[in-house]
């Protein structure tokens, strides 16, 4: 089937889509993205997104390309014209294009908005997902990563060196505390010896992960004790279970972490038990997607 991209203010064919030379996302990496999953052809946690997406280009001062109602009709759009019933709708915002320079253009240049979607095939089974295997790469970004840029070379290796490692995944560690960061695209979960549910705090060293934040709420209201706070890769090593997770991989458990194997090898009773809820939540997302 021919696919849709929409580029500034036009819906036009997937292979023909284009973009400037100069555009300031191409030249300097100067914008920001987000990943929504589609499930049933519904965008799950919209609002999170478009709060996460204001808020990115609120920090790097580029204004929203529209309202954020009109921005919701154009990525319903470029889901409806794709047909993706289960899938992603990407969306890229850039400064725009402007003679090279690295100081911000005069401010009557419009930012670029750009929006893909595609199909893709999501975990439905709790008690069949299979764990992954993740290595390990020191975490060498930048001191904002909290903003969700499209600046990404350093997550590029990482996933890079995942791969070839057969791995699904690379998490993140901090050389001067040992911490785990993240991971190179998903936030970084383990279930410590006490049965705790630990993830990293917010902070400008990880990407606060939309999925992280429905995955927190929804362990709270489950009654599952959930710690947000820093953990180092020796902690994780001998974890109880470890998992990831992110827009495209749900509640993904881990397995092996480099050469040790986490828990018994299979992924654990709380990891499944949070990925059931998070597909319920995918499912019928209520309050949550407005
Ligand atoms: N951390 C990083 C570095 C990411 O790139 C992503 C996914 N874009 C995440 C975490 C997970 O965020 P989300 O749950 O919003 O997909």
């Amino acid at each position: 089937m021919s696919r849709t991209a929409y580029v500034n203010g036009r819906y036009v064919p997937h292979d023909r889509a284009r973009v400037h030379i100069e555009d300031r996302g191409y030249q300097f990496a100067d914008g920001v993205y987000e990943v929504i999953a589609v499930v049933g052809g519904r965008m799950v946690d919209a609002a999170g997104h478009f709060t996460r997406l204001e808020r990115s280009l609120g920090e790097i001062e580029v204004p929203m390309p529209m309202s954020r109602a009109a921005l919701r009709v154009v990525l319903d759009e470029t889901i409806r014209r794709n047909r993706v019933r289960d899938g992603i709708v990407y969306l890229q915002i850039t400064r725009g294009t402007a003679r090279r320079n690295h100081a911000f253009p005069p401010a009557d240049r419009r930012p670029a908005l750009v929006v893909t979607a595609r199909d893709m095939t999501f975990p439905t089974d709790a008690e069949t997902t299979p764990g992954v295997k993740v290595v390990t790469v020191p975490d060498i970004r930048w001191g904002r990563c909290d903003i969700k840029t499209v600046g990404l070379l350093p997550n590029v290796l990482a996933k890079q060196r995942a791969a070839e490692a057969g791995a699904y995944e690379a998490w993140l560690v901090d050389a001067a505390s040992g911490a785990v960061t993240e991971a190179s695209s998903s936030n970084a979960w383990i279930i410590d010896a006490e049965g705790r549910v630990v993830t990293r705090p917010k902070s400008n060293a990880i990407l606060g992960g939309i999925t992280r934040e429905s995955v927190l709420r929804l362990a709270r209201d489950a009654g599952i004790a959930v710690e947000e706070r820093a953990f180092t890769l020796d902690e994780a090593l001998a974890a109880r279970e470890a998992f990831i997770t992110s827009t495209t991989s749900f509640v993904k458990p881990v397995v092996r972490i480099d050469e040790t194997v986490i828990g018994n090898g299979e992924p654990g009773a709380t990891t499944r038990r949070l990925l059931a809820l998070y597909l319920a939540h995918v499912r019928d997302p209520g309050e949550a997607a407005a």
